[in-house]
């Protein structure tokens, strides 16, 4: 699994500080994860960080 970032990402930022894998990079748009580099947090922490810090919520694992 990966984490996924939508469309209503409003670039704040705070899940791209906390990713332990740098996976999350701006697209043309808006940020999403970089699928070979995200590893759910595994060994990091106990949960996905990003989800956990996403204001909106709007990223989810698929
Ligand atoms: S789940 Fe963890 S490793 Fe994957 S993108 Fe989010 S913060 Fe980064
Ligand atoms: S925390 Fe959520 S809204 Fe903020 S940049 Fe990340 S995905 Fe987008």
């Amino acid at each position: 699994m990966t984490a996924v970032i939508e469309v209503s990402c409003i670039n704040c930022d705070m899940c791209v500080l906390e990713c332990p894998n740098q996976a999350i990079v701006m697209g043309t748009e808006h940020y999403q994860v970089v699928p070979e580099l995200c590893t759910e947090c595994v060994g990091f922490y106990d949960a996905p960080t990003c989800i956990a810090v996403c204001p909106i919520d709007c990223i989810y694992l698929e």
